[in-house]
């Protein structure tokens, strides 16, 4: 018997398929054999190529039109390519999260969004999220046939596939939506400083304690390939604009590294950064909150350190 199918929502920024997509497949591949749902244009060869690397067998183009930017639209085209799939992954943004419960309302599946992971137990989906500002593990078992996970980035370490998948492309039929919302106009927002917060690898972030001057706080970001991310009361200073906020009314990020510089860790910005990997403080207050989630801390000026760190990061690099 052929291993189940498992589809995964295809994420891409102009035309081209982002790190989290292969984070979901490698974790597709625990759960069947993935194929790979692309919304709207057709993606050049080059990008099915990099798809199958990761072990998709198939990319299925379904050619929906600005329809994939709507909620409805999106879980009606993943729907067309989705019917014989036993489950369906994708990276939890608030879209998609938004497809996959729509989608799980008109199917009947099981769904589970902001996963830290996912396997197959007893045939059954079972999957793991951090919650209430990651102080609780949970571990649930989608009790349907069918399952749709929505996992956070950087959760799964994406592998390239033993065996790569095989870069057919299918084109599935689609019919646009006679839908009550009408996409009237696309323009795209200025395109974020550096790296997107919510799915970079590593995040440094400034707060107060920067007295609103970043260039550290971006210098170690540039050094350490990260994303830089703030406090709110940074953005609310004005320092650095509000995409850059991490927390409970900001962005929640799951990155390998959060350095934290200057935040004195507020349970509102602990919400947003605390099922990071490895967390590393930088704060002149040996009693800032922050050390208690922290798993690395240096008690001090950040003037100070900051400047040691990223000399000792560029002097090993040399080594
Ligand atoms: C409903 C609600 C939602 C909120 N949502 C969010 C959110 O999403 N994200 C968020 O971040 N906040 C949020 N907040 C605000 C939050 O409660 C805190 O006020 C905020 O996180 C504090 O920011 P901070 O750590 O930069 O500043 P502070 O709390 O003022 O901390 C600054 C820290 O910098 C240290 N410091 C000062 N100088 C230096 C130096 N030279 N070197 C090293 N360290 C230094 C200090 O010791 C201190 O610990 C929310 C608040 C509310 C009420």
């Amino acid at each position: 018997m052929s291993a189940a199918t498992v589809a995964v929502l295809v994420e891409s920024r102009d035309g081209s398929v982002t790190q989290p997509t292969f984070e979901a497949l490698t974790l597709a591949r625990a759960l069947g054999t993935p194929v790979a749902v692309w919304l709207g244009d057709a993606p050049d060869g080059a990008q099915v190529e990099r798809l199958s690397v990761y072990g998709a067998a198939e990319v299925r183009v379904v050619p929906c039109g600005d329809d994939a930017r709507l909620a409805a639209g999106g879980a009606a085209a993943l729907g067309a390519a989705t019917a014989d799939a036993s489950a369906i992954v994708m990276i939890s943004t608030f879209v998609n999260k938004e497809i996959a419960t729509r989608l799980a309302l008109a199917t009947g599946a099981g769904v589970v969004v902001d996963a830290a992971g996912a396997e197959l137990v007893d045939g059954r989906i079972e999957t793991l999220q951090t919650v209430f500002a990651a102080t609780w593990n949970v571990r649930s078992r989608i009790e349907t046939d069918a399952g749709i996970v929505a996992i956070r980035p950087n959760t799964t370490q994406a592998s390239p596939a033993q065996t790569p998948g095989a870069a057919v492309v299918v084109d599935v039929a689609f019919e646009p939506l006679a839908s009550r919302e009408t996409v009237v106009a696309v323009e795209p927002v200025p395109a974020q400083e550096g790296i997107p917060l919510a799915e970079a690898p590593v995040v440094v972030s400034g707060g107060r304690g920067t007295g609103g001057d970043y260039t550290l706080v971006r210098e170690l970001a540039e050094v350490l390939g990260a994303a830089v991310g703030a406090s709110r009361d940074a953005t609310d200073e004005g320092w650095i604009s509000h995409e850059h906020m991490v927390g409970q009314t900001g962005t929640t990020v799951t990155p390998a590294l959060y350095v934290a510089c200057g935040i004195s860790g507020a349970v509102h910005h602990r919400g947003g950064m605390q099922a990071s990997g490895t967390i590393v403080a930088v704060n002149i207050d040996p009693d800032a909150p922050i050390f208690e989630i922290s798993d690395f801390g240096v008690v001090g000026d950040l003037g100070d350190v900051i400047p040691q760190v990223i000399a000792r990061i560029k002097e090993r690099r040399d080594v």
